[in-house]
């Protein structure tokens, strides 16, 4: 069988998602992670008898889990218990009140109506204003590669491109938000949901006001024993279908011809022979480090301007904490201060908004008996010269442990273990931009057009899916890339094989 070898770069979601639908498709898959797991920026570790996720914390979208397994033969609920949380999670107000958001509607409106009760009908508006924008969008900016021409071309896509206005990219998350809201903590919570996608909400288009209705709207889920799982669960069914899984594996070169088609990947000084590389490394990373030449190009993608980063600590706390919840953010007292520090002077936030996810309140074996395993992430700056993480590391420390414990969570003499991400280990780990969570920003009207294709313009055969791609970060979006990665690479082979034949 002619042009079925595929090498895919990296073990994160979108590459093995990409990895399962080209195997099932028929394609001959190798797939090369440079680091001892995969999973990427899903992944998870254990200290102690404390086990962590280190990234993803929350699932939304869960039916394109689903339907990965279907198209593989699979059945997810065999290998998967996704479980609705409820709330979905507590918020703590720089005045002191707390709020528990629910996507069941009822809960919702009777929290709202306890914080401010003349905001309740503006939820209802809201909420129904962001389903439209789902309704608007979802089929053409989340399940189509849209940079590529003739799939745009159907009547339908074409009628929203056309009423583009109606999906508001002219004002930004906040202007929206505070239209629809009169308390500023509302405004602040709904305000949040640009940051899923690593935007700054006074800068980014409100279009990404779709965020909430997925959440509430649709559900936010934890999977039964942490969000790796579904890692786990993926690997197997690759492994099923025939994908060769090989770890420590760098890919050092994605090689080409002449004619700038690909013809494999270089890893630990080895060729690798490919008709295809599908990357589910980080676009802008694999342009500047894998691939020769190509400075105009390389020049474009770094006006790109990457996502927010983040602080992670991971805390075995000895003590139960009865008030807080599996989902808990603590915010800060100035959002806008807090997003101008990161995203215009790429400086650590003097007052970070804190997230603080436990597992354990769901998973009681994720912590031993009496304690808590506490996943806390803080919104910071990507990298840029100048700044120094391991002295920041501690002060950024300090300021946390003061701050909950102003809040009435004093642990800083009872945290047995722990582990700290900063943005520099990001960019280390995972070989991300900048130390980008999330890939490109959303800060600008047109970064969805921005974004970079699923298929790579400057060589034939190059195709990436992940973060830093269309449709974007977070689980559902990077398993949507792979889907439409390996969708196109499945075309470009049928069209090839078509015309070869018919050459003979
Ligand atoms: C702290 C944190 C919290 C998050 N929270 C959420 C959340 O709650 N919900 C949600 O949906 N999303 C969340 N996300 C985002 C989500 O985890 C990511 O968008 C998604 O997992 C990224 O997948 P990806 O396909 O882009 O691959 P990545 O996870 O970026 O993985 C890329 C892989 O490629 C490997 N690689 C890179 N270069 C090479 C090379 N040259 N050779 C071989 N291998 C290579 C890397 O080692 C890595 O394993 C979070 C992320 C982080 C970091």
């Amino acid at each position: 069988m002619e042009n079925r070898r595929v090498a895919v770069i990296g073990g994160g979601l979108g590459a093995l998602s990409g990895a399962i639908r080209l195997a099932q498709f028929g394609f001959s898959v190798q797939l090369f992670e440079k680091n001892p797991k995969i999973g990427g920026k899903v992944n998870e570790v254990m200290l102690d008898g404390y086990r962590f996720d280190t990234g993803a914390s929350l699932l939304t979208m869960p039916f394109v889990i689903d339907e990965l397994f279907d198209v593989a033969g699979f059945k997810r609920s065999d290998y998967l218990d996704f479980v609705p949380i409820d709330p979905i999670c507590r918020y703590f107000f720089p005045d002191g009140s707390v709020m528990d958001a629910s996507a069941d509607q009822e809960k919702m409106k009777t929290a709202i109506a306890q914080l401010s009760p003349s905001d309740v009908e503006g939820y209802e508006r809201f909420l129904k204003y962001a389903e439209r924008i789902h309704e608007l969008t979802a089929e053409i900016f989340m399940f189509t590669p849209i940079h590529e021409f003739r799939k745009l071309m159907r009547p339908r896509y074409l009628r929203t491109l056309f009423r583009l206005h109606h999906i508001d990219p002219f004002r930004t998350v906040h202007e929206r938000v505070s239209r629809f809201f009169s308390d500023p903590r509302l405004v602040q919570l709904f305000d949040r949901y640009a940051t899923y996608n690593g935007s700054d909400p006074f800068q980014a288009p409100a279009t990404l006001n779709i965020i909430p209705y997925v959440e509430y709207g649709l559900g936010g889920f934890y999977i039964k024993g942490g969000i790796y799982r579904l890692v786990d669960a993926l690997e197997t069914v690759a492994r099923e279908r025939g994908v060769q899984i090989q770890t420590s594996a760098k890919v050092e070169r994605i090689c080409h011809h002449r004619n700038r088609r690909v013809t494999g990947v270089q890893v630990n000084g080895e060729t690798i022979d490919a008709d295809y590389v599908l990357c589910g490394a980080d676009a802008v990373v694999a342009y500047h480090k894998l691939i020769d030449g190509h400075q105009h190009q390389r020049k474009k993608l770094n006006r790109l301007e990457p996502s927010l980063s983040g602080m992670v600590f991971l805390w075995g706390v000895k003590g139960k904490h009865p008030a807080l919840a599996h989902h808990n953010i603590v915010f800060s007292g100035d959002y806008r201060t807090e997003f101008r520090q990161i995203f215009e002077h790429q400086q650590v936030p003097d007052d970070p908004t804190i997230y603080i996810a436990i597992t354990s309140k769901t998973d009681t074996a994720h912590a031993p008996t009496g304690a808590e395993n506490w996943f806390v992430l803080l919104n910071m700056p990507y990298l840029v010269p100048g700044q120094v993480w391991e002295q920041e590391k501690n002060r950024i420390r300090r300021v946390v442990l003061d701050k909950l414990k102003r809040l009435g969570f004093d642990i800083a003499d009872r945290i047995a273990v722990e582990r700290v991400y900063t943005p520099e280990d990001f960019s280390e780990l995972y070989a991300s931009n900048k130390g980008s969570i999330y890939g490109v920003s959303s800060n600008s009207k047109t970064t969805a057009f921005k974004r970079l294709p699923n298929r790579s313009r400057l060589l034939k055969g190059l195709y990436f899916a992940g973060g830093s791609v269309h449709p974007g970060g977070g689980i559902p979006l990077v398993m949507l890339s792979g889907k439409m990665a390996a969708t196109l690479i499945a075309e470009d082979r049928a069209s090839r094989n078509f015309y070869s034949k018919a050459e003979k």
